[in-house]
């Protein structure tokens, strides 16, 4: 096994001709194409989380700012609700080409506001062009259907947008995940009101300063503040038809029971703790550089992330070796600190605390570090990439979602056994199974209780395929058509033409 490394990792910071300009945008709500102040004076402030310095603030959103967002949205949905998918596909190709003519801009304010590397801010950027791009011709291809069904009846089954819908998006990929909602929401004829994370609304804030007087006015609106008030009146708004949350367990449970109040629509993208399992047979120096890139990627905070190992007892101590001298090499920074930077910051102090209390708690609990373990200088919320090894079964850290850079190794004997503990979550968004074997593959993807299973590979997405999960990861799905049929609805309209 190899021997405990804890210190080894520092933070590597920029020279100060490193840090580039950061374009903040308007500290104000975006209603009805124009920004406008809150209503009240409150403002949460936003920090750079590699400085802890303040970078912008934005106004601590009211219930009287989401009413008048909604009531911009209930009037601009009237006639964007009327427009061809041509005319609405053109609309999200002009945000298409905004935001690539726009990606340093927002690439640089992304990493500036999440800590994250610049290549994971411009990854995020890339992303969100080709959802737009993608939801612009999938937007085309939802056709109405028709036919006979009843004597002397001629059925017509309506495609229709849901109206107005509510949007709340966490920290972690900022403008991606507000993306994977409003492209979709807007593809289907529907407006929308979105409310950004507290913590990191800036990337947002200046898409719609790019995008104002480019797209009709009042289609998409954004509404900064708190998620106990602005979230809220989101979730119990009579006029919107639907509520749609990436973020927590808690939130989405808070906010469909808010909205099971007017029987509202719900979609749920909520956490993971997404194991991989890797087989005796499997490529081992790629499975451990598999859970290098997406157990770290944007420092763990994914809820894809690849953290919990469950490694065949065979090759256990193999692959710990080969993944300890994988995560040895990343380098953690700021993002202007140099492209080469992999691993930034937790996003928050709070978050950081959450992150270094699990730490804590699994060496309390007797847990080995194969490498990392501890927190790293500030300023900034830095932790040193971990390895626990040898975790035995049921330990806590197996089952809780830390989202920091912090991976579990455990193993297993049987198939059997690795599939029922892979199941032994309270989630279910995404997993990856390990091995050259294509009917053991096959076999366990099957058995595995996941929204997304991935081969040999983990945390590679595509705009064609559904992304959302099962059991407490929530409902509904981002991406693909499935997401254009979930911020849609059917009606059916019968004619008798037998008179
Ligand atoms: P969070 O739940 O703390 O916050 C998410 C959003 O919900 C924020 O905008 C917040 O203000 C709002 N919110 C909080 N309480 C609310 C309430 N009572 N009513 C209405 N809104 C409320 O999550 P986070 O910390 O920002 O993000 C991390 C979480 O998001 C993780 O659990 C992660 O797994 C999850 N996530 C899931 C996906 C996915 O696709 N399934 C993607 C990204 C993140």
């Amino acid at each position: 096994m190899a021997s405990t490394e804890i210190g080894r990792f520092t933070v590597r910071r920029p020279r100060p001709d490193q840090i580039p300009v950061v374009d903040v945008p308007p500290a104000s709500h975006f209603i009805g194409g124009s920004f406008v102040q809150g209503s009240s004076p409150e403002v949460i402030d936003v920090l750079d989380p590699t400085t802890e310095e303040v970078l912008g603030s934005v106004p601590a959103g009211t219930i009287e700012d989401v009413d008048s967002a909604v009531e911009a949205a209930v009037e601009a949905q009237r006639s964007w609700g009327c427009t061809t998918p041509q005319e609405r596909s053109e609309v999200l190709s002009r945000i298409a080409d905004i935001v690539e003519a726009n990606r340093d801009v927002l690439a640089v304010l992304e990493s500036a506001n999440t800590g994250k590397p610049r290549s994971i801010a411009e990854d995020d950027v890339s992303n969100t062009i080709d959802t737009f791009r993608f939801m612009a011709g999938a937007g085309r291809t939802m056709t109405s259907l028709g036919g006979d069904y009843a004597r002397g009846h001629t059925s017509v089954i309506l495609r229709e947008p849901v109206g107005v819908v509510g949007v709340i998006t966490p920290w972690n990929y900022p403008l991606l995940m507000a993306a994977w909602k409003i492209a979709p929401i807007l593809a289907a004829g529907n407006s929308v009101v979105l409310k950004p994370s507290e913590q990191t609304p800036l990337s947002i804030l200046k898409l719609a300063e790019l995008i104002a007087g480019h797209i009709p006015d009042g289609i998409v609106n954004v509404v900064t503040g708190l998620g106990g008030t602005v979230g809220q009146r989101l979730a119990e708004h009579p006029d919107i038809a639907l509520v749609a949350v990436t973020g927590s367990v808690p939130s989405g449970r808070a906010v469909a029971e808010t909205a099971s109040r007017s029987v509202k629509r719900v979609h749920l993208e909520l956490g993971g703790k997404a194991p991989v399992v890797v087989f005796a047979d499997a490529d081992l120096a790629a499975a451990a550089a598999g859970v290098r890139n997406a157990g770290f990627f944007n420092a763990g905070q994914d809820c894809g992330a690849a953290c919990r190992v469950l490694v065949h007892e065979s090759v256990a101590e193999e692959f710990t070796q080969l993944l300890v001298r994988e995560v040895g090499s990343l380098v953690v920074g700021a993002p202007a600190a140099g492209d080469d930077v992999e691993i930034g910051p937790m996003v928050s102090r709070p978050h950081f605390e959450r992150v270094r209390n699990s730490l804590a708690e699994a060496t309390a609990a007797g847990l080995h570090a194969a490498i990392g373990g501890a927190v790293l200088d500030g300023p900034g919320y830095f932790i040193e990439p971990t390895v626990f090894s040898a975790v035995p079964a049921g330990a806590p850290i197996t089952q809780q979602e830390i989202f920091g850079p912090v991976v579990t190794v455990e193993s297993f004997s049987t198939t059997d056994e690795a599939v029922a503990r892979a199941n032994e979550t309270p989630y279910g968004l995404s997993a990856s199974v390990w091995t050259r074997d294509v009917g053991l593959s096959l076999s366990v993807s099957k058995r595995l209780d996941f929204g997304t299973v991935w081969v040999n590979s983990h945390l590679v997405f595509a705009c064609e395929v559904p992304w959302g999960g099962f059991k407490g990861s929530g409902y509904g799905r981002d991406l693909s058509l499935y997401a254009l049929e979930d911020f849609s609805r059917t009606k059916h309209v019968m004619i008798n033409h037998s008179a």
